[in-house]
């Protein structure tokens, strides 16, 4: 089985449709593991809605979902991301509405948890710091934690009451062993903020090496386009600048 890992899409069609295009370049995929927040920023809330629904998947929800199904107050956000939950709002049928407010905070499959955040916050916790990290290891009941929510590639591994990180590197593929529990997150496909504009994402193949392996990938993608969609939409110019950042 091989399974395309994406997280933190928000809205951005043009960087989601390069991450499916190169994903099928190398090899394809089976089914889709969403991590959260699909919307938010971007000015394609709709088509990135539909693209992910057209396809096998299953998603989370991510704090961006929440707050434009009103789950969350966006009054929560800074002022560019409540401009955009409040825009993105305004763009849904119900029918997408209803969609986003009915993903699950968490999911666990086989030797896999999903959460955007953290077990001890799903929505909110940015799992970057140790302590951080050793919390949601205390709560897995699984030996691998997929997240989402800080747009960073990393992945935490738990060593004798420690955790350690590193950012993932494309050309060092994570070799899964159910005795190293891990949490790793794949980075954002539609905002990076590791100071590398292209989208991140990652393949899982189950069946390579013993317990299967992650594979990292980045991918260029239409950046002038989903910064003039951004533009276009009256959202904030500072949007479609950090686009252009990576950060
Ligand atoms: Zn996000």
């Amino acid at each position: 089985m091989r399974t395309l890992i994406v997280s933190d899409i928000h809205s951005n069609l043009q960087a989601f449709e390069a991450v499916l295009a190169d994903a099928e370049g190398a090899g394809g995929y089976d089914e889709v593991w969403f991590l959260g927040d699909l919307v938010g920023y971007g000015s394609d809330p709709s088509a990135c809605i539909d693209r992910l629904r057209r396809l096998s998947h299953v998603a989370i929800a991510g704090n961006h979902d929440h707050a434009v199904t009103g789950k969350m107050n966006p009054d929560l956000f800074n002022g560019a991301a409540r401009a955009a939950a409040l825009w993105t709002a305004q763009q849904l049928t119900e029918d997408e509405m209803s969609y986003l407010a009915d993903m699950p905070e968490v999911r666990r499959m086989g030797s896999f948890t999903h959460v955007h955040g953290s077990l001890c916050d799903p929505v909110m916790e940015y799992l970057i710091s140790e302590p951080a990290a050793l919390a949601t290891f205390a709560l897995m009941e699984t030996s691998f934690c997929l997240v989402g929510h800080s747009h960073y590639p990393l992945v935490w591994t738990e060593d004798n009451g420690r955790a350690g990180v590193e950012l993932l590197d494309p050309s060092a593929p994570v070799v899964l062993d159910p005795e190293q529990r891990m949490i790793v997150n794949p980075g954002s496909v539609g905002q990076p903020r590791d100071g590398d504009w292209r989208a991140s994402y990652l393949l899982y193949d189950s069946e390579a090496g013993a317990s299967g392996i992650l594979y990292h990938r980045r991918v260029e993608y239409d950046l002038a386009g989903a910064q003039s969609g951004i533009l276009a939409a009256g959202l904030p110019e500072s949007l479609a600048i950090r686009l252009g950042n990576g950060h």
